[in-house]
């Protein structure tokens, strides 16, 4: 298929893997039971140690017309990092250093393989933040960059792409190219930068970012509140943004899911009353600044029908309720075919969610969903018996038809990667596929980086 002493040649002969066994880790990522895809029979693991090493690795492909796969930390949820053909995976951990954290900037220079974790730390030991909080700590800047990750601090923070300012990528054709700097304004030319930013390492590997940071904040203090009703709980969320406090994360649970939760992880849910819970994260200046914040929050939650209201402050109680939301995926993975992303305007949710619920019956089937109700994005759970019923594909459009009526997507957070390529016409009009699949070919015209995903 391809000459292996080569790929030796550059990287060195202990950093290619060919011994199936010791690469199955390589093969998966966290694709939900019901989509995982098939590895290819003949892959290699490649580890460069830098930009320039895999400026050779994509010459020899464009030369020998092999597929490298960048990987990241594999916590991806679409299949994305999966090598579907026979080919190279090309992982970026030894791409794992801090390089810099300019304080007189606010910016820090980091390797595409930190983790976030590791990341996360070096802030911290600033005295720093970098506010964006996806889920899985193991994943990596370049793997957060190329999904464009977002998670429950989006509300208030945004997304990761918010925070990066420059970016080493590498083409799919070999050259290494910079964009963007420690810079707050830059209006010089096509902002190639954004282009990959999202790209779903189909139009380059990151190799190294400039991730923009903040000062720490004061708090956090969260507050789990409970409504007998979910139009109740969702009317309350633009109150309470409407009224200029704008909380860290606003995420919305069903008590049921949360009970389930608990008892799966041995443990209790400490809200008893009520059919739903916003669970709010507030940070601010300073501690009565957060305190204040919260009180006008359970005022407005109040008014509008909640009927109790659990402020968590301590350490431990704020960890244990994150905890236990952080795991509600984990209760029915095992039966889980697939968890939907789906993203609609904040203010449709409930009615969407709703809408979800009826459909549930309809299929007789119960359809848990989880949402950071702030920002309207929101993942509906698809149990495994409805593929084995032969019906998910179905539900599963329907979802997606209702969400393009409100003006949603199908995607907010996780991305397109190899599993939602068949509903991408859902969404995405003829003639912005045409410029998508044109982009493509331009910065990769012999098809070799992360063929079959994001696009097709
Ligand atoms: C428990 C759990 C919770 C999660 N929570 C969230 C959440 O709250 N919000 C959210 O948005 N996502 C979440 N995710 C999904 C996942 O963590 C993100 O998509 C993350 O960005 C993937 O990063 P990774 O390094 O693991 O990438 P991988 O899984 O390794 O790869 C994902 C994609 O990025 C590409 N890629 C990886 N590295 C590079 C690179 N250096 N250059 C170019 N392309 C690259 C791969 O080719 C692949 O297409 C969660 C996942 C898990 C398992």
């Amino acid at each position: 298929m391809f000459d292996i002493s080569k790929l030796k040649s550059i990287v060195g002969e202990d950093w290619v893997v060919t011994d199936r066994q010791q690469m199955e880790s390589y093969l998966i990522d966290e694709t939900y039971t019901g989509l995982i895809m098939t590895p290819a029979d003949n892959v290699v693991v490649v580890k460069p140690a830098n930009a320039q090493e895999i400026s050779q690795v994509m010459r020899l492909a464009n030369e020998e017309g092999f597929p490298v796969y960048p990987r990241g930390g594999g916590t991806g949820v679409c299949a994305g990092a999966i090598p579907t053909r026979d080919g190279v995976v090309l992982s970026m951990e030894r791409l794992d250093k801090v390089e810099e954290i300019d304080k007189e900037n606010l910016m820090a220079v980091v390797q595409a393989g930190v983790t976030l974790s590791q990341l996360l730390q070096s802030v911290e030991s600033a005295e720093l933040l970098f506010p964006p909080h996806p889920g899985d700590e193991g994943a990596q800047v370049g793997g957060l960059i190329a999904c464009n990750a977002g998670g429950t601090r989006a509300v208030k923070y945004g997304v990761v792409r918010n925070y990066v300012k420059g970016l080493e990528v590498l083409l799919p054709t070999g050259e290494i190219v910079t964009m963007g700097g420690k810079l707050l304004k830059n209006n010089t030319g096509l902002d190639l930068m954004q282009l990959i930013i999202d790209s779903e390492g189909i139009l380059g590997i990151i190799t190294k970012a400039i991730l923009r940071l903040y000062p720490k904040f004061a708090g956090p203090a969260t507050l789990v509140i409970s409504f007998d009703d979910r139009h109740a709980a969702m009317r309350s969320v633009p109150k309470i943004l409407q009224s200029g406090v704008i909380p860290m994360a606003v995420e919305y649970v069903d008590h049921d899911l949360m009970e389930a939760t608990a008892s799966y992880l041995g443990t209790t849910w400490p809200a008893t009353k009520g059919v739903a819970h916003l669970i709010i994260i507030v940070t601010g200046t300073n501690e009565d600044d957060v305190y204040e914040q919260c009180e006008k929050i359970s005022e407005i939650c109040e008014k509008n029908g909640s009927v109790d209201t659990l402020m968590a402050e301590s350490r431990e109680e704020q960890a244990h309720i994150l905890h236990v939301r952080s795991e509600t995926s984990m209760t029915y993975k095992a039966r889980t075919a697939e968890i939907l992303d789906v993203t609609v305007p904040p203010a449709a949710i409930g009615d969407l969610m709703d809408e979800i619920d009826r459909l549930g019956a309809e299929y007789d089937t119960k359809i848990p969903m989880v949402a950071h109700a702030g920002d309207g994005n929101f993942h509906p759970h698809l149990m495994l018996e409805l593929k084995e019923r032969g019906v998910e594909k179905e539900v599963k459009r329907r979802i997606y038809a209702r969400a393009v009526e409100m003006g949603g997507v199908i995607s907010g957070e996780h991305g397109i990667g190899k599993t939602k390529l068949q509903e991408l016409e859902m969404c995405l009009d003829a003639k912005s596929l045409d410029l998508m699949r044109g982009l493509k070919h331009l910065f990769d015209p012999n098809n070799v980086l992360s063929p079959d995903s994001a696009i097709k």
